[in-house]
């Protein structure tokens, strides 16, 4: 699968940029620490064990694609200096991936303009459920509300010149997509990849794959499972991100081979 990620310069010729990744958070859906406990995770003065909810922010050709809207936005966006977000794409509607949406507002009143958001159309249809007023005719002015177009996705789609191809994967009970972005592929809430997805993870420079926590889980990989999978697909760079507050970071990248890092809020990576 080649690269599909191309724009027109000034000069009118088409040229390849890089994809460079901002991870906004890699936690689970609770985050960690996690409200209420002790553990020596969630006690830990080691600040790559703090994880907000799991999110990435995509960056090329000049635009910035948020990619699902954690509860933790706001608080993501002022750590790393967010000033603008382009479009956003969803993965699926879990709460703990759109329950940013009301902060998008914010990016809304700064661009003075609507954002483009991408979903198949479930996941468009329960985020207009939960926030019908992003949606409607009214108010449309100042801070009060956010104000986004949806997109439905049904295949492969060019968001400023990047195809994003999105494929099923199982979390558990329901499924999922797992998109891919040239060489970039972003797959987390996922507990197996159907056979019929592999051939989207062929030649993969840097996947992104969530792992909740070391022993596998009815809707997530385990860590050791998620290992699996990067042995098979082979990538150049694999990050592990969706943690939760049995993971501590530093014993987990001390166990990980060199091609495979615990990914950490803040980590900034290019995709060749
Ligand atoms: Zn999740
Ligand atoms: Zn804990
Ligand atoms: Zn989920």
């Amino acid at each position: 699968m080649e690269t599909e990620l191309s724009f027109i310069d000034s000069q009118g010729t088409t040229s390849y940029g890089t994809v460079e990744v901002l991870f906004l958070g890699t936690g689970a859906s609770t985050g960690v620490p996690m409200i209420g406990c002790n553990c020596p995770v969630c006690s830990s003065e080691n600040p790559y064990n703090d994880r907000t909810r799991s999110s990435i922010l995509v960056r090329y050709a000049g635009k910035q694609i948020l990619i699902d809207a954690s509860p933790d936005l706001r608080s993501q966006s002022l750590k790393n200096k967010v000033n603008r977000i382009d479009a956003v794409i969803f993965t699926h509607p879990h709460a703990d991936h759109v329950l940013g949406i009301d902060e998008l507002r914010t990016f809304n009143y700064l661009q003075k303009e609507e954002i483009p958001i991408f979903g198949d159309p479930e996941t468009l249809r329960v985020i207009m459920g939960m926030f019908p007023y992003a949606f409607s005719e009214e108010n449309k002015g100042g801070l009060t509300r956010p104000r986004l177009v949806p997109n439905t996705v049904l295949g492969p789609t060019c968001v400023f010149g990047l195809t994003i191809t999105p494929f099923l994967v199982k979390h558990g009970p329901v499924m999922n997509h797992a998109l891919r972005m040239g060489k970039l592929v972003y797959l987390t809430d996922c507990n197996e990849v159907p056979e019929e997805s592999m051939g989207y993870l062929e030649d993969v420079d840097t996947l992104v794959i969530g792992a909740v926590r070391y022993e596998p889980h009815a809707s997530h990989f385990g860590v050791w499972q998620a290992l699996e999978l990067i042995d098979r697909i082979k990538p150049r760079k694999a990050y592990l991100t969706h943690l939760s507050h049995g993971i501590d970071h530093a014993r987990l990248e001390s166990e990980l081979p060199p091609h495979v890092h615990a990914s950490y809020d803040g980590l900034v990576i290019s995709v060749l």
